[in-house]
């Protein structure tokens, strides 16, 4: 039997990611489990180990942080049997544009989209050599929704999902497949972190529901995934008007409308 590939997951102390790593050892896969608290982790991987008789190493890291960031990326450079990123680390904003300081919005970019970024990058390079390798990107239905007002947390979940498909066009013909995940309201502490209340939202979705359903989009190959989503052909129509849009961009003039009048 081929050897199953070892997944390393991101903001796997808590809500999704630690999920994602019951699910995965579930399935018989070693895992690689990182985030800044160590007892959290040091504890899910005993019990994961325990209960399904999988490897769990645990590497503490605070991706905002640039010497974390570099071990982390050695280790996804070198380490040979992890085929399988899981990009999940994230955090989410309180306050408006106006309320938030240069720190806070520095701090949710670093984490958000040049933490994820990087990391992906560290270890592409070693999939396409080997010809295979899945790079799942945790992004949200917020970074399709700027009406909602959560401005910066919003943009770097867009970054995630225009990387994500980009990375698609550059490496799936290289058998590297990569995954955006977009939820919507899913009860786990980010909302308690980033100072919102969830009980405040009309609906809100389970996190075992929420990463069940990513795993059936990523079981199909699927490269947007969003399990809240209940119209499927919503999305086949959104790429279809973008596409129409880019066959409307003609390079050479500006359009009619932007002629300066004589
Ligand atoms: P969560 O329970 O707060 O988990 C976030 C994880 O990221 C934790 O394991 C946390 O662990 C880790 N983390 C936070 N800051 C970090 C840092 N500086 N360095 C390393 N790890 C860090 O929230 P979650 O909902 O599961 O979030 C997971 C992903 O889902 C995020 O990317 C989020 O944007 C996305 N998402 C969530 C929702 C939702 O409603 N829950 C909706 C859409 C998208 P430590 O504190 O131990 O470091």
């Amino acid at each position: 039997m081929a050897t199953l590939s070892k997944v390393l997951i991101t903001g796997a102390s808590s809500g999704i990611g630690a999920v994602y790593a019951e699910r995965f050892a579930r399935r018989g896969h070693d895992l690689v489990l990182v985030a800044r608290d160590k007892a959290r982790l040091d504890a899910l991987a005993t019990q994961l180990h325990e209960k399904h008789k999988v490897d769990v190493d645990v590497l503490q890291a605070d991706l905002t942080q640039s010497a974390d960031l570099s071990a982390l990326e050695t280790r996804l450079r070198d380490d040979a049997g992890i085929g399988i990123l899981i990009n999940n680390a994230g955090m989410a904003q309180s306050g408006g544009f106006t309320q938030q300081t240069g720190d806070a919005i520095e701090r949710l970019i670093a984490l958000n989209t040049t933490a994820l970024t990087r990391l992906a990058a560290a270890v592409a390079p070693r999939f396409v050599q080997a010809g295979q390798g899945s790079i799942v990107n945790i992004g949200s239905v917020v970074g399709l929704a700027p009406e909602l007002g959560m401005t910066v947390y919003g943009a770097t979940k867009a970054f995630v999902l225009f990387l994500s498909q980009g990375l698609n066009v550059e490496l799936s013909s290289k058998g590297v497949y990569v995954q955006a995940v977009l939820p919507a309201a899913t009860r786990t502490e980010i909302w308690e972190r980033a100072g919102m209340d969830i009980n405040a939202l009309p609906e809100v979705m389970d996190v075992e529901e929420l990463v069940d359903a990513a795993l059936v989009g990523f079981d199909r190959r699927e490269q947007v995934t969003i399990p809240p989503l209940h119209v499927a052909n919503r999305w086949d129509a959104l790429e279809g008007a973008r596409l129409g849009l880019m066959s409307d961009i003609r390079q050479a003039h500006a359009a009619e409308r932007y002629r300066p009048q004589a």
